[in-house]
């Protein structure tokens, strides 16, 4: 496998039945920052969450995905969506300083054939946005209120009205 060399990078040289194990532990971190985001909420829906993978993250986005779905699934944030970027591995050439896209694993830069570039960009793995769905900004609360001050004001006066009823007659 031409590939793996280029994987070790952060250490992420698993075999595929830990690998798993490494996503569902960023799935659970993603869930994590978006429950804690939801709670600065009160009221908000989390609709869909953006991250960005990098091609030498070592993340799987099929795998990251799955574990995502797994996790929200039966859970309060059902039904939370992911969509996951990848972004592939750039390289820029030390020779001519030309940023370019990494296929094949061919280090050479495509300009002048020099061997030596170093790696940009690849290795991202973040969370780029949170969509949300606010609760309807202002009147939804205090219509709330209202709706339970009303209810307290009719409990209190069915109160006293039904005893005041009873009693004298
Ligand atoms: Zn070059």
């Amino acid at each position: 496998m031409p590939g793996f060399g280029c994987r070790v990078k952060k250490g992420s040289l698993t075999p595929d039945t830990c690998s798993s194990m490494h996503e569902l532990s960023i799935a659970n971190s993603i869930l994590e920052a978006a429950r804690a985001e939801a709670a600065r909420r009160p009221g908000a829906r989390l609709v869909k969450v953006g991250v960005r993978v990098g091609e030498l993250s070592g993340v799987e986005p099929d795998a990251l995905s799955f574990s995502f779905e797994a996790l929200v699934r039966g859970s309060d944030l059902e039904p939370l969506a992911l969509e996951i970027e990848t972004c592939p591995r750039r390289q820029r050439c030390s020779l001519c300083g030309r940023i370019f896209r990494v296929v094949d694993f061919d280090l050479c830069c495509p300009d002048c054939g020099a061997f030596e570039s170093r790696c940009i960009s690849g290795d991202e793995l973040e969370m780029v946005y949170l969509e949300i769905e606010e609760a309807q900004v202002a009147p939804a609360p205090e219509m709330g209120l209202r709706a339970a001050a009303r209810a307290g004001e009719r409990e209190w006066k069915n109160g006293p009205s039904s005893l005041g009823k009873e009693s004298p007659q």
